[in-house]
Parts: structure tokens; sequence; C-alpha cells
């Protein structure tokens, strides 16, 4: 029984087991309707405070509804504001969780020409690839999601770099239901990107790879070989007295020059193949991937390839290259090593004549040494009177009588002992001591030749001075000559001086005038080493040079069977016919003697008539 009837049952004293009396019905009745009344009046009651609280609800919810609308369109308008300054770079999509665009930005027309419905169509010719540029502050989930850069063609057909940046939109169940893109136009930045990288990564002025981007090919190259016994050679290409055609023909000229060797190298090379200028006029190539047939093969192949000849402007040019290369991992595991062992045996190759290659031995390596020390000791030696000259005679070829002699300078070391030039001369050249020891040479030669006059007054024996090409371009020749000349009071005519062919590549005009500035002086002049460098016979008449000697090469190659020598016989004839003194040096053998003198060579020298002698010997030798 309901709790609220029981307790009016209970209130008229009904007793569960008897009925009803009028008096008690009408009471219970009345209890009864009153409790209907209460209950309805609650129920009133509960109804008028639901309709308040839901009447204040909607009021509320709708300030709450207007103020975030305001909220949001001022937002949005900000929002399109911003969008409309950035337009012309940046467009935004949105994508179907399958991917395909479902609508874009009107912006899209001006970044890539094409409306936004016919940028969706047609977006599969637009695409050409996507990118992920390195970004290493971007978090790793992101790089992995997707490609940060896409390259895309424009209406016109030119490309366009444009950053990506995607937001996928979940529905309550966590799905992609859809995706909201951004794409900024950066091609700008990156044609700035790539000038930068090229101006980090290669040469200005051949366009191939310059040090820095070698050594990061190098790396990982050298990474691709880690533990694997696979060899590699690292060839260190110098040329050959580049230099002389930089300071004589000028900058543009040696530019130029640069620029067409660079060229057809790095055609002759494979793809895979490094190349790159890692100074003035030197270069590393790295071949990879060859046996050692087909690198040397290689190397022969760019050796002849930079001997051919040049046309820059109107000169026809001729250079050649001194090459050491080294081995992976033989010479070197890494790559400074590698970089420093080939540089030594490019060295060697320059010592041994220019013009070779010289694979690298560990031995090299003691040179460099000694090498090192040389350069150091040389620069007090003088001080220290440690240089002195040798004369080695020269004879007629008719008569067998003495002509003359040539100076021979030699460097007495307190700790190696007598050295001989081609161990210094060099070194003196690049470091630029040359200029004070050729200074010293000429003083002592011709106060050597006050001292021979002493022995034999009547003869006035001459002798001859070998001159650098650099001393001759940096220094005043004529007034050095001259002031020798006059302190020592001997004849001009007992001075000769010999200059190597390359002297002949400065500049013509001045090379005539200085010669014969000099010529003034009485005092001979020869070209020295002929046949070996730079031929220019053509001009040779129009300067004053009355000697040519010819290089040892040709007398080497003299046979002992007496075979015509064509090479060396036009050279003699030439030599005659421009009126000149032929000389011939390195004569060791008597079958060589009389060869040249059929063919009508006048002087001879070599170890045949006299080595070098100290000058104790050689004044003995002309009391004699
Ligand atoms: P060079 O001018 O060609 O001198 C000839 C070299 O050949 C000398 O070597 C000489 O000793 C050597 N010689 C002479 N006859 C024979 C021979 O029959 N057989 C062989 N195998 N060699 C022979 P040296 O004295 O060692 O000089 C080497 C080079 O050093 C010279 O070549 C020259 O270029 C340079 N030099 C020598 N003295 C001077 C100098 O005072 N000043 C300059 N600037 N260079 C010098
Ligand atoms: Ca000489
Ligand atoms: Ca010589």
């Amino acid at each position: 029984m309901h709790e609220l009837l029981q307790y009016q049952l209970k209130k008229i004293g009904y007793d569960e087991q008897g009925s009803l009396t009028r008096e008690q019905t009408e009471a219970l009745i009345d209890a009864i309707n009153d409790t209907y009344k209460t209950a309805d009046e609650n129920c009133k009651l509960c109804e008028d405070t639901l309709e308040v609280s839901s009447e204040r609800m909607q009021i509320l919810y709708r300030t709450f509804k207007d103020n975030a609308r305001n909220k949001l369109a001022r937002s949005e308008e900000k929002y399109h504001k911003l969008i409309s300054n950035l337009q012309p770079y940046y467009f935004f999509y949105t994508k179907d969780s399958d991917g395909r665009f479902t609508s874009v930005s009107e912006s899209v027309k001006e970044i890539l020409g094409y409306a936004p419905d016919e940028f969706i169509e047609r977006y599969s010719d637009v695409f050409v690839k996507a990118m992920d540029i390195e970004d290493p502050d971007r978090p790793i989930d992101q790089k992995d999601i997707m490609p940060s850069e896409l390259k895309l063609k424009h209406k016109n057909g030119s490309m366009r770099y444009l950053e990506l940046r995607e937001f996928p939109i979940l529905n309550v169940e966590g799905k992609i239901e859809s995706i909201e893109g951004i794409l900024r136009d950066v091609s700008k930045e990156v044609k700035t990107r790539k000038k930068i990288s090229d101006m980090l990564h290669f040469d200005t002025l051949t366009g191939i790879s310059n040090r820095l981007h070698l050594e990061i090919l190098m790396e990982k190259l050298l990474f691709d070989h880690y533990g694997k016994e696979q060899r590699f050679a690292l060839l260190f290409l110098d040329l050959d007295h580049f230099k002389h055609i930089n300071d004589t023909l000028g900058h543009d000229i040696g530019d130029s020059l640069l620029q067409q060797i660079a060229e057809s190298v790095a055609q002759s090379l494979r793809e895979n193949d490094i190349f790159a200028r890692v100074g003035g006029d030197e270069f590393i190539i790295i071949l990879d991937d060859l046996d050692s047939i087909n690198l040397t093969l290689a190397i022969h192949r760019i050796m002849k390839l930079v001997r051919k000849p040049w046309t820059v402007r109107n000169y026809e040019l001729r250079v050649s290259a001194s090459m050491g290369i080294a081995l992976y991992p033989d010479d070197g595991k890494n790559s400074i090593d590698l970089m420093k062992n080939a540089d030594i045996a490019m060295y060697q190759s320059k010592k041994l004549g220019r013009d070779n290659f010289t694979f690298f031995k560990e031995e090299f390596n003691v040179s460099v040494h000694t090498e090192m020390k040389l350069i150091q000791d040389m620069s007090n030696a003088l001080e220290k009177k440690e240089f002195l000259l040798y004369f080695q005679p020269k004879a007629w070829l008719s008569n067998n009588e003495i002509v003359s002699a040539e100076a021979l300078i030699r460097w007495r070391h307190p700790e190696l002992g007598l050295i001989n030039p081609d161990k210094f001369i060099t070194l003196a050249e690049n470091t630029g001591f040359i200029l004070k020891l050729g200074r010293w040479i000429i003083e002592e030669a011709c106060q050597a030749i006050t001292r021979f006059n002493n022995v034999n007054s009547n003869k006035k024996p001459k002798l001859s001075i070998n001159i650098s090409v650099r001393q001759f371009q940096h220094e005043p020749m004529y007034q050095i000559l001259e002031k020798a000349i006059t302190d020592t009071g001997i004849d001009g005519s007992q001075l000769l001086i010999e200059l190597t062919e390359s002297i002949m590549m400065e500049n013509k005009e001045e090379m005539a005038y200085k010669l014969k500035q000099i010529k003034s002086l009485n005092v001979g002049i020869a070209l020295d080493d002929f046949g070996t460098g730079y031929s220019t016979l053509a001009y040779l008449d129009k300067l004053s040079i009355d000697t040519l000697k010819i290089d040892k090469a040709f007398v080497d190659a003299i046979s002992k069977d007496g075979t015509q020598n064509t090479l060396l016989d036009t050279i003699i004839a030439m030599g005659k016919t421009l009126n000149m003194l032929v000389i011939a040096e390195g004569v060791e053998h008597e079958y060589q003697r009389e060869y040249l003198l059929k063919k009508g060579c006048d002087i001879y020298q070599g170890y045949l008539f006299s080595k070098p002698l100290s000058e104790q010997e050689y004044i003995e030798y002309l009391t004699k």
C-alpha cells in the first residue's frame, strides 16, 4: 500500500480488519483530496521552476552565441585581411579523406595561373614532384608524414616551389574526415637557396666543384668505401708554368684558359667522377671503380687533353700538367692524407721536369721534410757564404779547344754536404729567394771572370750564367748586369746569359726591348734547354739571341749507329740559318760528338769534354 494512503487510513483510525464508518470514509476522501491537491501544487511548482531556468538558460545561451559570433566574425575579418595581404604567396585548400582536392582558394590563380576549378581538374599536369627539404627543426613525426615542399608547374610552363602544411580534420571517432592545407610560394627562396649553395659549393670561374664541395663528396665516397678494400684514385693536377701565362698575357687570358681546360676535362670524365678546382691552377680528380690499366689510360688521356693547343683570343697556347696520384686506402685513409700525398707526388712530377705523372711513394714524404729544411736553411746560407760556383768548360766541336764555361751553382750545406741546384733552384724560385740569390750569382760570376783574367788576360775567358725566368721578370736585369760589369771592370763580351725557352712567353715587345738593352752591354744571350718548351721559332731572329743551346734530351736521342735524327738536324740547321751559334749540352759519348760535328753544330759541353769543375780546378785547367 502507498505510504501516504497507509498514513491517511491510520489517521482516521482504520484498523486493517474492520470496515470503514461513514465519518471515516468522508475523512479519508478529504485526506486523499488534500494529498492530490498538494501533489498538484508540487508539480506546478516544479514546472514553474523548470520554465524559469530554461528561459534563463536560453537567454544565457543567446548572449553567449552572440558574443561568440561577434568574436568569430571579428577574427574572421582579421584573418581575411591577413590572407588578402599574403595572397600573392599563399593559397588554401581542402581535401577529402582520400586526398582529393575539394576546394582551393582564389589566390591559386596568381601563383600557378589556374582558376581553382581548373587547378583541381588538372592537378596531375601541375604536379611535378614532392621534395623533403631538410629542416632540422621540424618534428620527426611530421617529417615522416609529408613532404615539405612541392615542385609545381605554372600554367605558363615555369616551375614554382611551394612549401606545404597540412592539417587533418578528425571526426568524433578520431578518423580523418578531411584535410586542410596551405601552400606558400617559396620559389624566390628556393632560387636564392640554390644560388647560395652554388656559391658555397662551386668554383665561380670554372663552375666545377670547389674545395668545400670536394670535401663533402669525398666524405661520402670514403663512407661508401669504409671497410671495403676497394680502391679509388685521387689525382692532383697542377698546370705547368701557368703563372707565367698569367703574368705575361694577363689574368683574362689565364682565366679563359682555365675555363677551357676545366670544361674539356669535365667533359672527358664520367658522370660519377669527382672534379674540383682547389687552387689557382690546381685541380683534383677522383676516379673510382677503375682497375690499374684503365686508371693509367685515364691519366694518359687527361694529360694528353691538357697538352693539346688551346686557343684563347688570338693566342695559341700550349700547357702541360704535372700530376700526382694517391690511392685509397694504400696512400691514405682520409681525405687529408690522400690530398697531401697526391700533392707530394705531384711535386715529384714537377721535379722530374713537369708534364708527367707520379704515383705516391712513402719515401717522398722524407724528401718533403728535407725540402722544408732546405727552404729554412736557404734564407741565411748567403750570409754564411755557403753558395759557390762550379764551372763547366765548353769546347769547339771542330778543334776541341775551350770556348768558355758555364757557371753552375752549388750549395755547401753544413750537414748535407754539396747540394746540386736541381735540389734547391725550384725551391728558391717558389719562395722568391731566387731574386737575392740571382743577384749574388751575377756578382760572383763577374768577380770570377776577373780572377780568370788574371790567369790568362789575353784570351779574355768567357763565362755564361743561368738566369731564372722569375728573376728576369722581376728584376731590372740590364741595370744589375751593367753595375756588375762596371764594378768589376770586366769586358761585357766576357759574360753570357742563358735563358730558358719559357721566357719567350713574355710580352714580345717588352722582351725584345729588354734583350736589346742587355745586348748593348755586349753581353751574349743564349736560349737554354732549347727544343723542350714553347717553340717560338717564328720570332727568334727578331730577338737579340745569338746562341741556341740544344737540350740534352736531343743529344741523348742520338743513336750509336749514327742513324739520322731529323728533329735534331732541323734544330741545328735552323740555328745556323738564323746565324746563331749552336751548342749541344750533355754530350757524354764520342759518337754523339761525331754526329753533332757532322751536322754542323758549333760547340759542345758535357762530361765527355769535362765535368763541372771547382774554381780551383778550373783555374788549373785554364793555366795549362
Ligand atoms: P742547365 O742549365 O741545363 O745546366 C746543365 C746541367 O747539366 C748541369 O747540372 C750540369 O752539371 C749538367 N751536365 C753537364 N754536362 C752533363 C753531361 O754530360 N751529362 C749529364 N748527365 N749532365 C751534365 P747542374 O749543375 O746540376 O744544374 C742543373 C740545373 O740547375 C741547370 O741546368 C740550371 O737550369 C740550374 N742552374 C744551375 N746553376 C744555376 C744558376 O746559377 N742559376 C740558375 N738560375 N739556375 C742554375
Ligand atoms: Ca744552362
Ligand atoms: Ca739543360
